[in-house]
């Protein structure tokens, strides 16, 4: 009985995660991102260790606030911490989190693509990178010649 409980009470962290959103990204979570490493509950204790998915990226400690009071909801006491030991890629994005990011227009480049990003609006792969500096430390802008449109993808 106590496993079953226990994953009940480890599964009531997870939805509580998919509704922490990226402080960047909002239609993503942090769940969609794949940035929670490991979740682990000890009675009211819930441990969370999360992927930062850019050192250089500002708001880690907003997401962890935001894991925090998400967690307060539910009943939980969280402790959360980043793991140093993970390297975080856009290759951790879930497909559903590459989904909603081409919805908004963010390309998310995978790892197995030729070096051009696919642009998220017409597919097309005869894209440019104008900048590396993007509206946020993450991202980068790119320009599709098939469509003519400017957009951001995640910085590979
Ligand atoms: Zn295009």
């Amino acid at each position: 009985m106590r496993v079953t409980i226990r994953s009940m009470s480890e599964e009531a962290v997870w939805q509580a995660l998919a509704c922490v959103p990226d402080p960047e990204l909002p239609v993503v979570s942090v769940i969609d991102l794949g940035m929670v490493k490991s979740v682990s509950v000890d009675h009211r204790v819930a441990r969370v260790e999360l992927i930062p998915t850019f050192l250089g990226c500002p708001a880690l400690g907003w997401i962890a606030d935001k894991v925090r009071a998400a967690l307060a909801e539910q009943g939980f006491e969280a402790e959360v911490a980043f793991a140093l030991d993970v390297i975080w890629d856009p290759s951790r994005i879930t497909p559903d989190g590459i989904d909603k990011l081409r919805q908004m227009g963010v390309a998310v480049p995978v790892k197995s693509d030729a070096a051009p990003v696919a642009c998220p609006y017409c597919g097309a792969r005869d894209t440019d990178i104008e900048s590396l500096f993007g509206p946020t430390p993450c991202r980068a802008v790119y320009y599709c010649r098939a469509c003519r449109q400017p957009f951001e993808a995640m910085k590979p």
